[in-house]
Formats: C-alpha cells, structure tokens, sequence
C-alpha cells in the first residue's frame, strides 16, 4: 500500500445519516459509528458508578437466560433441525428486509449498554472504558452489516445464495463485541446461527443474545433463529463443528483451536481470527510522549488479554537511548492503577483466571540477557491482580521475542534502523496488528511497503479496530480462512454461495 492508496481507502466520514430516510445502498459512504460513553460528563460518571456498585453480586446472565445445554447427540440432532428449518424463512428474505431486523438488533444492544457492562466486569474484570467501546462496536456490527445486507442479493449479475446454518464460536477477552460481530453478519447474510460462548464468559454471551432476541421478538422472527448453547462434553464441540449441515464456522482463539476444527472437517468453511504476537516500532522521529502513552495503552488495556495488544516496542537507533521515551514509558506504566473493575478508579484489571504456564512463566522468568525495567508483581493472593511488567534486553529470535504471552507484559527490542525493526517483526509467524511512531513521511512508507500484518496503525495505539473505518482481520498465522476483514465492506460476501445465471444469449 502506498500513501495515496491509504487516503483513496478512506473516505471522509458523513456526520448526516437519517435513519428515518430509505437507507442508500452505498453503506461505506455514508456510516456514522455509535459514540462511547464520555466519561467526563458527571451525568455519565453517576451513571458508571451505579453499574459498578452492582457488579460484585451481579446475577445478570445467570437466571434471566438459559442457554440449550446440549447433553448429547440427540440434544445436538435437535439445535441443528431448530436451526435448519428456521433458515428457510429467514434465507429467503431480502437483503434489505433483513436489514431492519439488523437495524433493531443494533438500538437493542445500545440500549442493553448498563447491563452489558455489568456483566463483562463481573464476569470478564472489564473496566468500564474498556467494555464501553465494545457495546458501541457491536451495535456498530449490527447498523453496517444491515446496510451491506442491502447491497447483497445480487452483484455484478451473480445471486447471492444464503448458508442454512452458522456456527459462532467466540472467545472471553471481547464477550460482546465478538460473538455479536459474528452472529450479525451471519444472520444479515441469511444465515441461521448457533452460538457456544466461551465458557469464562458463558453470562455475557446470554446477555448480548438476549439483546438480539429482543429485535427477533419486535420483528416477529421466531428465537430458534439464534440458538444459545452450551455443550456438555467436548466430544459434542467436534459432531457440531463436523455436521454436514453446518455450513461455515466463525472462530475467533487460538491459532491451535482453528488448526482443532479443521482437523475434525478438513473441507470446513472456517473464517478464524486467530493469535497476534504484535509490535510498535518507534523511530527517532517520533513524538516520543504520544508514542509512550500509545504503547503503554496497547500493551496493559484489559492487563493485555487481547489478540491485538502490543507486547513488543522497537526502539529504532536514537529512540533507544534517548531517555525521554524511556522515562515517559516508565511514568506511564508505574502510573497505571491495577484493581477490580468495580473500583471506579482502576485503570488496568485482573487477568481472567490465576497465572499458570506459560503466562506464569512469562511474569516470573527472564530469558537471557533480559532484564526487568518495571518487575510484575502480584498484588493479592488470588493469583489474578497482577502489575503490568516491561522486559528489556529481548533478543532477536527469543523465546519472548516469538510467543503469544496474552497477558500484561510488554517486551522493549532495539534496532540499529527501520529495515531492522521491520525485519523483527515480520521474523513473528503471526501478522495481526502492527504500530509505527513516526513523523517522517518516508519512513512511513518503508513501513507500509514491508510490514507483514493485516491491522496497521500510525501514530495511535494498536488495539480497538472501529467498524467500517478500520476493519480488522489478520496475516500470516493470525488468520485461518479468512480473506476479508470483520466490520469492512466485503465480510458478508464470503458468508454465503454464489450463483451466476446462465447466458441466455
Ligand atoms: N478487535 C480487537 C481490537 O481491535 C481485538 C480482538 C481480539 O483481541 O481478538 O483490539
């Protein structure tokens, strides 16, 4: 990608979008993103207190919904017809009946915010400004995969032909924006799903589906459209993803878990968002105090249990022994409040469950040549409330250099120059997202040319893609199946069949 190609890529957002106009079919000209909740209105900080006062005896999720606990291959026989039939109805809407399903489905999750952030601290330890842009990303899924829906019925002469049946396996780390980004585009695409949150967020899952269920209920679409299940043994996980009738699976985990699913059905349809080992690189040139908040965002926001978290910084030539990145770097992280999302000040949360393996490892043991620049340490006895740590002295081609840790360690690596820097990173099997600090143009654009990821970001932290201005999707390892980016303008075309009708010359 070259510069120009950047700025044709993104168009100027539209600030006039009336919902109560027909919608135009040109959905990536005209999308306005659902906004965050400002936290620095006191009406809106009331309003979180009063969330976090609830979540340590939160119940949300736990009565309100049940998820079908499929026991046995009976019981998954049964999801699987419910589904099928459901998809004959939906299927053979329109694309743009769809799309108001779509749309209700996007003001219901909006308006499930307060719940929703309740029980991703409760169940999670989300802060609030870190589920917040979550809630916001999922309606945001809903409203654009509703106007795509619009366009999909036929391009360029070819039918589009929906699949009966989706399976959305998603994992804890984004318990709402995740599944919902899966389940929206599948159902705006035709498709009938079944859902199996992952287990440490089993709650959250419920509530977003019960959020959905709400629009199905308003549209009159029977619920079976969305099924909610949780399985009883492992077994069932490999005849669900295996059924014949299961047209495609859309995974987000680990790069192991989508090589798992494609070991059970070698011919799956399997879009998989998978693991990320990600670097920011910072050259001389950058604005080193923006450059030190970024990377201390990216790598400790949510204690760094995220696929996009940077757990490395480069340090390009001058920027590594200047002191000035160093010491904001240092301020910024010791700095960092590490508590329970329901303390309204913590600034970093617990990790989801006590340190084991290799995280446990990567909290507690140096490899050679590194050294400890801010040592983690654990801050009560539940194994899970730990202070972000930063290692220094990462060598090339190291342990720590190369493995996914996910969790709040940030690696700082040096480089002589930029093609170095470069090279380091793309030495990494995975390709999911990538930062540059740097204010030279042509910098920049070496950068461009040679970085191997499918999320670049300049001058900005590398986490929290926003849909349809910066869809996200992986390279190399970090994807499995997956060709186009989730919340970008062709997610959905690949969710489906297509169908040319014959010349009739
Ligand atoms: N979409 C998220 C982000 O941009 C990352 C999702 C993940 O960690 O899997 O930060």
């Amino acid at each position: 990608a070259s510069l120009e190609a950047l700025d044709d890529d993104v168009p100027e957002p539209s600030r006039q979008q009336d919902r109560t106009e027909p919608q135009p079919a040109r959905p990536t000209d005209s999308f306005d993103n659902i906004p965050d909740t400002d936290p620095s209105l006191p009406a809106n900080l009331a309003w979180g207190r009063e969330i976090l006062a609830r979540v340590p005896a939160s119940t949300l999720g736990r009565d309100t919904v049940a998820a079908a606990q499929i026991g046995d291959e009976a019981g998954l026989e049964q999801v699987i017809a419910k589904g099928v039939a459901q998809s004959k109805s939906w299927g053979a809407l329109s694309g743009a009946e769809r799309a108001e399903v779509l749309h209700k489905a996007g003001d219901k999750l909006n308006a499930n915010r307060a719940r929703l952030l309740e029980v991703m601290a409760a169940e999670a330890g989300k802060t609030l400004d870190q589920g917040d842009p979550e809630v916001s990303e999922a309606a945001d899924f809903a409203h654009f995969y509703a106007e795509l829906a619009r366009t999909l019925d036929t391009v360029d002469g070819a039918t589009f032909v929906p699949s009966k049946l989706t399976v959305v396996t998603p994992p804890w780390n984004f318990p709402t924006a995740i599944p919902a980004g899966g389940v929206l585009a599948a159902l705006a695409a035709g498709s009938a799903v079944v859902i199996k949150p992952a287990q440490q967020a089993a709650r959250t899952g419920a509530v977003m589906v019960e959020a959905v269920w709400e629009a199905l209920d308003e549209a009159g679409v029977p619920r079976e459209l969305l099924q909610l299940v949780q399985l009883g043994e492992r077994e069932l996980g490999k005849q669900l993803i295996s059924h014949p009738e299961v047209d495609r699976v859309i995974l987000t985990g680990a790069y192991e878990t989508a090589e798992l699913f494609r070991s059970f059905r070698p011919d799956l349809p399997l879009l998989a968002e998978t693991s990320g080992k990600n670097a920011i690189i910072v050259t001389p040139s950058a604005d080193f105090d923006l450059a030190a908040k970024d990377v201390a965002y990216s790598a400790f926001g949510h204690a760094g249990q995220k696929c996009s978290a940077a757990s490395l910084v480069i340090l390009v030539g001058s920027a590594a022994t200047s002191p000035r990145f160093r010491n904001q770097l240092v301020d910024a992280v010791t700095s960092m409040k590490v508590g329970y999302p329901e303390d309204p000040t913590s600034q970093m949360g617990p990790i989801i469950a006590p340190a084991e393996g290799k995280l446990l490892d990567g909290l507690t043991t140096l490899g050679a040549g590194e050294s400890w620049q801010i040592r983690p340490r654990q801050l009560d006895g539940s194994g899970k409330l730990w202070s972000p740590g930063v290692r220094t002295g990462v060598a090339r081609g190291s342990r720590y250099h190369l493995t996914e840790f996910f969790g709040p360690i940030l690696g700082v690596m040096t480089a002589e120059t930029l093609e170095e820097a470069v090279a380091i990173t793309n030495d990494i099997d995975y390709g999911l997202t990538s930062g540059l600090h740097s204010l030279d143009a042509d910098e920049l654009d070496y950068w461009l040319q040679n970085i191997q990821a499918g999320n670049l970001y300049v001058n900005r932290g590398i986490t929290g893609a926003i849909v349809r201005r910066q869809p996200f999707g992986g390279w190399k390892k970090s994807s499995v199946g997956a060709g186009t980016k989730a919340g970008g303008p062709n997610y959905l075309m690949g969710l489906g069949e297509w169908e040319t009708a014959p010349s009739t010359a």
